[in-house]
């Protein structure tokens, strides 16, 4: 019996070419590498949607480009910054205000949603893709973090799919494909570049500037995720991604730190087999291949050549330094409202060492002050989910 969830069921026919798109999170790092790929395939897609957040000159720009049917701003300045770029003759609709996402969404003429809003703010509209039963290419692992439960079942009921967009996994989707038997699996073990300040102690982890934490070795990546990887939360809310995609106990899936990042992920089996996915570390090649699943697509990415590369290098994380990923298990495992309160506190953080208010050792001492003061509560509907969402990012930031 499969019980993950990021396989297609094959009961279920993957829209035709050209797919109906619509990319929440156009604006960002992900919706570049996405346009990239649409852009090298256009008879593969019509973009039907396009939404970014506060940054309307970029989406204006977007849409006289790829003409959209729909496309979505957060708030009025990001709606006049957009008609003050776009075109006479663009023939896109636009909406305003966070409502618009779930809108978009769930639109009847688009088959296949690219999720990747950053944070918590992606959880909504990831629901309402799972709900109407679209196709559904997750790059937002915080909506998982904050309500696997709750999408998890949205997909069940509606027969949407999500198919990984996070490098790590994607890696161990294509690891896991054709395995259908449970008890054939042994765990997952996700890779981590260890991130800017690998191998450093907490002395210096006191020190650091918010420039040194956004400059990751190998990924260009928005900032919040950026100094999530710094952290190493990043890892930890791909820890509980990895659970909820797959259904599987925390103590089956293991992190290894592996600075050079080609090695993306591994699937372990019962006879010992260590299936890895390998690649240069570029988001197109994740992003593509769930664009166009089950088919696979050209990507402009340097090929991955392992004699120049040489060495590849693998340890264990230092729990002591990065207590994130710690913090993380520790939080699924205490049940499904730990991990929004994980989540809340560390976005309130994260934004707060990004204005340089706080350190960034502050980031792990807030997030346990937070799990240590957070009391268990309900939240088997996606109102609760908000409303402790709410919550705790308004204690955390009254702490600051
Ligand atoms: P980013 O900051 O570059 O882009 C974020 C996008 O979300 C932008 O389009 C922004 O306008 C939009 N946005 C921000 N707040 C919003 C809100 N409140 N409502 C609606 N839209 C909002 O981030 P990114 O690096 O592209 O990451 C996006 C998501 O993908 C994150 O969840 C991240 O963890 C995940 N991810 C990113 C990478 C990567 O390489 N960048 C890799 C794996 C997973
Ligand atoms: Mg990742």
């Amino acid at each position: 019996m499969k019980t993950y969830i990021s396989a297609w069921p094959a009961s279920v026919e993957c829209p035709p070419f050209p797919r109906r798109l619509a990319i929440l999170g156009a604006t960002g790092s992900i919706g570049d590498s996405a346009l990239k790929v649409v852009a090298k395939h256009p008879e593969r897609f019509t973009v039907t949607a396009l939404a970014g957040g506060r940054n309307g000159q970029k989406l204006a720009r977007l849409c006289n480009r790829f003409k959209p049917r729909y496309a979505a701003v957060l708030d009025d300045a990001a709606r006049r910054e957009y008609f003050a770029y776009v075109e006479d003759g663009c023939p896109t609709e636009l909406f305003v205000g966070p409502d618009a996402y779930v809108r978009l969404a769930a639109l009847d003429d688009m088959d296949l949603v690219l999720s990747s809003i950053v944070g918590a703010a992606g959880f909504e509209p990831t629901l309402a893709a799972a709900e109407a039963g679209k196709m559904i290419g997750l790059a937002n692992k915080e909506s998982l973090v904050l309500g696997g439960h709750l999408i998890r079942a949205a997909c069940k009921a509606s027969g949407a799919v999500i198919l990984p967009v996070d490098s790590e996994h994607n890696a161990l989707f294509q690891g896991l494909a054709g395995h259908g038997s449970d008890d054939e699996l042994k765990r997952l073990i996700l890779t981590a570049s260890g991130g800017p300040f690998r191998g450093r102690d907490r002395a210096f982890l006191e020190t650091v500037t918010r420039e040194q934490a956004l400059a990751h070795p190998n990924w260009s990546m928005g900032a919040k995720i950026s100094i999530d990887s710094a952290t190493l939360m990043n890892k930890g809310l791909e820890l509980i991604e990895a659970c909820h995609l797959y259904g599987l106990p925390p103590d089956m899936v293991d992190v290894v730190v592996h600075p050079q990042s080609i090695v993306h992920s591994l699937v372990e089996y019962v006879d010992g087999s260590q299936l890895a996915h390998l690649g240069n570390p570029d988001m197109q090649v994740p992003i593509a291949h769930c664009l166009c699943y089950p088919e696979r697509v050209t990507v402009d990415v340097p090929r991955l050549n392992l004699a120049t590369v040489g060495t590849l290098t693998f340890e264990e994380p230092d729990l002591d330094a990065f207590p994130c990923l710690r913090l993380a298990r520790e939080a699924f495992d205490a049940g499904p409202s730990h991990p929004i309160a994980l989540n809340a506190v560390n976005e309130i953080a994260v934004d707060a060492f990004l204005k340089e208010r706080i350190g960034f050792t502050d980031i792990p001492a807030m997030i346990e002050t937070g799990l240590d003061r957070h009391v268990p509560v309900d939240v088997s509907t996606p109102e609760a989910v908000l409303a402790l969402d709410d919550e705790v990012r308004r204690e955390t930031r009254a702490r600051l």
